[in-house]
């Protein structure tokens, strides 16, 4: 490994102002929202295909690895900070073209520098009819990054890895492959026909190693005649497996076709405000008196659930009529929202809390962004919630990495089952606040079939201890949740080494793959791999 050649051999070819070695860029590069070790080379910025091919040239040249990245908020698993030590980031975020979009087919082809917000805003300016899928991320999170870590969003269209059709990708040899019917240059049905002919490789290229996802695309769900959201609450931990089992038939038979979250009363709480440190007097986790002070005064309840009905205004009537069927005597507070009834509610917010006490304007304002994430639209409202145990307010520009956030996600999936629904809580309830940690849990429906669970360790980074508390936490909730039958959809940096519990025979295979596609290891060793 040449380090220092190939450092010079990459700012010849991409000059300083895109090669950053200054130890402070490479610090801010090294931070994420839990402890690491990790040290960054470079932080290099191509802007185009050629230079990532050349990157990579060098790369191999002078065995030096490389460890892409397209928007860099990969908060909660490891934010910019590769899994092995030693990497150049290739940072991707300078190849932000939007290349194709076909209105009448609903589909575009987005570079990984693109947005949430670029592509909102690329399809409000187009006065396009048709919504994107957003996550309840940054506005600068990137749409292709994102997708290539399987994440989901809110919409019909959220289990987002479904929903692409065709990449193209450059090898680690620096050889362009495109994927699907891509691989004929004239294919004409390449972007509407995802399987192509012959072996299918797009899952290839998600959470692995072997490519550099230079362009791929998304189709996009047509806005629906009409939209309406509903919501309820349980009130006690023990209703969440028939609430889940009442649920179920619905997701499966497409009655209810996006994910439906529902979040238990620490998930809200961490949404609406921060860690009531004067009411607990300095203590964690938070004591029981403290949050039922809360629930109270927030009439929150033990779970709150919420999801989106899509269709014609018949279609969507239709639905509500077998949501309130199934749902009778199992939930309470069932209620549904449009935009008109938003609006009014909006209106009426101020007088409602003189007469009743309750703080209608902040539920609105924690409401509207929701509401919204399930139309495809940004928000990032949710970021506040890394600040839950931070003692100073969230800032304008939040962003957790420099502020110290302590933030674990552990995202286990189960068979959507109220009986995993309840065996996964009790498993958190158990380990999290034995280590000191609420246990913030959300529970989405997200396909017909799954349950996916996000289980948030929050804490302050400031505070001396805690990353290792967390960090021990996080290993113990894992090991249980495997030990269970519950494994992860997706993995931190800090746990790539879970693969390794796997069929070995599987892992023989990715190693020989990556062997002949990746001779000289250079791109992102360790991630999804021991390789
Ligand atoms: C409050 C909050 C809410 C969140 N909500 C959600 C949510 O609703 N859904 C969700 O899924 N996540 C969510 N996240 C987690 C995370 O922020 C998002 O998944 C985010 O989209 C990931 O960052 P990114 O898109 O910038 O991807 P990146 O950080 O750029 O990429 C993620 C990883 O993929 C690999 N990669 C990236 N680009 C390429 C490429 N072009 N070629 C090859 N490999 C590449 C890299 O290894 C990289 O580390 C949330 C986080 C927070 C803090």
């Amino acid at each position: 490994m040449d380090t220092d050649t190939a450092i010079k051999a990459w700012c010849d070819l991409l000059g300083t102002e895109n090669t950053l070695i200054q130890s402070e860029n490479l610090q801010t590069a090294q931070t994420a929202t839990f402890a690491t070790q990790q040290q960054i080379l470079a932080i290099l910025r191509p802007e185009n295909i050629e230079q990532i091919q050349a990157c990579l040239k060098i790369a191999n040249e002078y065995c030096v690895p490389v460890y892409p990245i397209s928007g860099g908020k990969n908060w909660g698993y490891g934010s910019r900070v590769p899994v092995k030590d030693n990497c150049a980031l290739l940072d991707l975020s300078k190849l932000n073209r939007i290349v194709d979009y076909n209105e009448k087919l609903a589909y575009v082809t987005v570079e990984p520098g693109v947005t949430q917000r670029r592509l909102y805003e690329f399809l409000q300016k187009q006065q396009s009819r048709l919504w994107m899928d957003a996550t309840g991320s940054s506005h600068d999170s990137s749409i292709i990054g994102n997708a290539i870590e399987r994440g989901f969003g809110h919409t019909p269209y959220g289990d987002r890895f479904a929903h692409i059709c065709g990449l193209e990708v450059v090898l680690p040899t620096g050889e362009i492959i495109h994927t699907g019917l891509g691989q004929f240059s004239n294919a004409k049905a390449a972007p509407v026909y995802r399987w192509g002919v012959g072996a299918f490789l797009d899952g290839l290229f998600s959470q692995s190693n072997f490519g550099i996802v230079t362009k791929m695309t998304f189709w996009l769900m047509p806005a629906p005649e009409y939209f309406q959201s509903f919501s309820f609450t349980i009130k006690e931990d023990q209703q969440l497996p028939d609430l889940i089992d009442a649920l179920q038939p619905l997701r499966l038979n497409g009655t209810i076709k996006s994910a439906v979250h529902v979040g238990n009363s620490y998930k809200v709480l961490s949404a609406i405000r921060q860690y009531p440190w004067a009411e607990a007097e300095g203590v964690t986790p938070l004591p029981e008196s403290v949050k039922e002070q809360f629930i109270k005064a927030w009439k929150l309840s033990a779970w709150s659930g919420s999801g989106g009905l899509y269709g014609t205004k018949q279609q969507v009537a239709e639905a509500r009529r077998l949501i309130k069927q199934a749902l009778k005597g199992k939930v309470e507070k069932l209620q549904f929202l449009d935009d008109q009834t938003l609006q009014i509610a909006k209106a009426v917010a101020k007088p409602y809390q003189r007469l009743t006490g309750l703080n209608l304007p902040e539920m609105l304002k924690l409401l509207r962004p929701v509401y919204r994430l399930m139309q495809g639209i940004p928000s990032e409202s949710q970021l506040a919630s890394t600040y839950w145990r931070k003692k100073t307010p969230p800032p304008r520009e939040m962003n957790p990495d420099r502020d110290g956030c302590g933030l674990i996600w552990c995202a286990p999936v189960a068979p959507l089952e109220g009986e995993h629904a309840a065996k996964i809580n009790q498993i958190v309830q158990e380990i999290l606040p034995s280590y000191g940690f609420e246990p913030i849990i959300s529970m989405t429906l997200l396909t017909e079939r799954c349950l996916s669970t996000i289980i948030t360790i929050a804490y302050d980074r400031e505070v001396p201890g805690e990353d290792e508390q967390a960090m021990n936490c996080y290993n113990t909730l894992l090991e249980k949740l495997t030990e269970e039958g519950y494994y992860p959809y997706r993995l931190g940096i800090q746990s790539m080494d879970l693969l390794q519990k796997g069929e070995e025979s599987y892992q023989k295979l990715l190693k020989q793959l990556k062997k002949s596609i990746d001779p000289n290891q250079v791109l992102a060793p360790g991630r999804y791999g021991s390789f």
